[in-house]
């Protein structure tokens, strides 16, 4: 299975990705978390990368398909492979189809995960991740049991440095102008497939997999 996850900042691509990625034993391949990790290197790249996300605009259209080239190349995506994050502009959407055309493992899907605006400002400004386990939480819809869980254990629940109200506002505006024409893009070719992601983690990943059979 070869897909693109679409959908606004907090739409849930991450999380629903994570779902298929361990019941489908194919990779989850996220632009924002390999960014992430080389922010955390403190690499001179990283730094530049840091004020870019930090601002909530986007690394250039080059820098990010370098970064997807690499990562396609490596052996563990023969089976298959889910994109969280990328393409995010027409012209990462258009170079992603000429590299899958080199490569000869065209795109099945594209998913759009459909969200209303008041649901991803709460999904945003609440999500957090468990410092010891990585697991992505969110304090307005995680059960109590799970967050005390972390915390009870000695964790901490950390918010993304761009999940506050400003990188927010502009992330959601940048994913308006240049992200949305990526949908039409793929709606245009014939293989968008629409998810409704409101609602509990459960339902949307039930919705999904029902989308992806279909
Ligand atoms: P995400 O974790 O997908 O929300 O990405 C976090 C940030 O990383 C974005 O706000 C962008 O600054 C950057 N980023 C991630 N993926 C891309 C991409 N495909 N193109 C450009 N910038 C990206």
């Amino acid at each position: 299975m070869r897909i693109v996850l679409l959908g606004a900042p907090g739409s849930g691509k991450g999380t629903q990705a994570q779902k298929l990625m361990a019941d489908e034993n194919i990779p989850q391949i996220s632009t924002g978390d390999m960014l992430r990790a080389a922010v955390a290197e403190g690499t001179e790249f990283g730094r530049k990368a840091k004020e870019i996300m930090d601002a909530g605009q986007l690394v250039s259209d080059e820098v990010v398909l370098g970064i997807i080239r690499d990562r396609l190349a490596q052996a563990d995506v023969g089976n298959g492979f889910i994109l969280d994050g990328f393409p995010r502009t027409e012209q990462q959407a258009e170079d992603l189809a000429v590299l899958l055309d080199e490569m000869d493992q065209p795109l099945d899907y594209a998913i759009l995960m459909d969200v209303d605006f008041d649901v991803l400002m709460k999904r945003l400004t609440g999500r957090r991740t468990c410092s010891l386990t990585g697991k992505l939480l969110n304090v307005y819809f995680s059960p109590q049991s799970e967050l005390d869980e972390c915390t009870d254990a000695g964790g901490e629940l950390i918010a993304r440095a761009d999940d506050n109200e400003e990188t927010i506002g502009n992330r959601l505006s940048v994913y308006r102008e240049q992200t949305e024409p990526v949908v039409g893009y793929y709606r245009t070719r014939g293989n968008l497939l629409e998810v409704d992601a409101d609602g509990s983690i459960d339902d949307v990943y039930a919705r999904l997999r029902t989308a992806v059979k279909a």
